[in-house]
């Protein structure tokens, strides 16, 4: 079976790393749609590679540039732009598999399009999840599509998991805990007292892994693990106090089930994407990735420790979100997004990002999240209010 693949977010670090794995084996995946942000000499040049059926960016003045840059190369794909035509790349494209790489909120109503049509969702953009978690597993199960976790350490999570793991076999099964792991960013060790000056450059150099800004930036606060903390908690359906989270600056061992025996099983790999993307086009099979084979002789040690609290206060802030539970998750994710973006713009310092999804989470009010207008409504008070809490902060 050839399997016809929809890539939301083509250009960036998970879209890139999946046609890298989709390149190397054309008898197995054909590109359905391939969709962008703004990056449109990148996404003309994918197409006039992967000949997709829909190309999708943001913007109408983005799309006749990209329809003249094809048109010039004789490619026939449909060029759409706008929020719904990300939509129409789900359901219109003739794909039976999506890959879910937008960063950020902007992923969520195409992720849950393809989890509603039933497709193979391959979960990438976890802020979606984050902000929509029953939402979109439920319409997971409406839709019978197949679901899964790109993020690595829930992809390490999933292949140390029985085959017949679900929520309610979880205590027949022995699955005891959870065990994310973090490198700790590049300021792990850095003194406190430097923190303060730490600028976008030096959040987005990663000691291990390359990837987009925004997840660089949620990779030095940790806050990254606290949304990964959340989006476990929807996948696998463990009580939270059931999810730990161990630093692991090598970044080898993506994650680890600990069972009831006494067992604990873990997955270890180069970090490279494309291992867990890889697992997921194929599954339940196993293809080339591309990935270096690991080598444990030369790695000196492994070594594990407890995150840092204070070092790391959106950790913390994502743990009490998560324990709030209803709109408070989408909170936090809105205001760390509309934070992360002032600080990679230089219009907030570092040390204040977790300051502004503090004052958010403080001032909003908690809702249940259990309709999307009723999530959206809660992610655009929370963008206003981090807005303003930047503004007043800058006085
Ligand atoms: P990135 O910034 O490199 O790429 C983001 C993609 O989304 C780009 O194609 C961009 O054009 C598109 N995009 C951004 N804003 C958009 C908008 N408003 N409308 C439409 N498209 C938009 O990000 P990334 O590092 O590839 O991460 C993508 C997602 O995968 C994130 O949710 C991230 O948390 C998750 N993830 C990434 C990695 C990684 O190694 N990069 C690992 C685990 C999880
Ligand atoms: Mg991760």
């Amino acid at each position: 079976m050839t399997r016809k693949v929809t890539i939301l977010g083509s250009t960036g670090s998970i879209g890139v790393n999946t046609l890298d794995v989709i390149r190397a084996h054309p008898d197995r995946f054909k590109v359905a749609a391939l969709t962008a942000g703004k990056q449109v000499d990148r996404l003309a040049e994918q197409c006039i590679e992967f000949k997709p059926t829909i190309a999708v960016v943001s913007e109408a003045g983005d799309a006749l540039h990209l329809e003249k840059l094809l048109l010039a190369k004789n490619i026939k794909t449909q060029v759409l732009y706008g929020p719904q035509a990300l939509v129409t790349a789900v359901t219109d494209s003739g794909c039976d598999t999506v890959m879910a790489a937008i960063v950020g909120a902007a992923g969520l109503v195409p992720t849950l399009a393809a989890a509603k049509a039933g497709k193979r969702v391959l979960l990438a953009n976890k802020e979606a999840l984050v902000m929509s978690g029953n939402l979109f597993m439920q319409a997971m199960k409406a839709g019978g599509g197949e679901l899964l976790p790109i993020d690595s350490e829930h992809n390490a999570i999933f292949q140390c998991l029985p085959n017949e793991f679900t929520t309610s076999s979880q205590s027949r099964l022995g699955v005891e805990e959870l065990w994310l792991t973090a490198s700790g960013g590049p300021f792990r060790n850095t003194p406190l007292d430097q923190l303060a000056a730490i600028t976008p450059e030096q959040a987005c150099a990663h000691p291990n892994w390359v990837m987009g800004r925004k997840i660089s930036v949620d990779s030095a606060t940790m806050m990254n693990k606290g949304l990964e903390v959340i989006e476990a908690f929807w996948l696998f359906g463990l009580p939270l106090e059931k999810i730990k989270v161990l630093i692991h600056p090598q970044s080898v061992v993506h994650s680890m089930v600990r069972y009831r025996d006494g067992s604990v099983l873990a997955q270890m790999g180069q970090p490279d994407m494309r291992t867990p993307i890889a697992y997921g086009l194929a599954w339940p099979e196993r293809i080339e990735a591309g990935v270096a084979p690991l080598n444990l002789t030369q790695l000196a040690s492994l070594n594990f420790s407890e995150p840092e609290l204070a070092r790391f206060p959106c950790l913390s802030l994502a743990f009490a979100a998560a324990k709030a539970g209803g709109t408070a998750p989408v909170a936090l994710n809105a205001a760390n997004e509309v934070a992360v973006a002032a600080f990679l713009d230089a219009r907030l310092p570092y040390l204040q990002i977790s300051t502004v999804v503090e004052k958010t989470l403080s001032a909003i009010t908690q809702a249940d999240a259990d309709s999307l207008e009723g999530i959206l409504s809660t992610d655009a008070q929370a963008r206003k209010l981090a807005h303003e809490f930047i503004q007043g902060l800058k006085k």
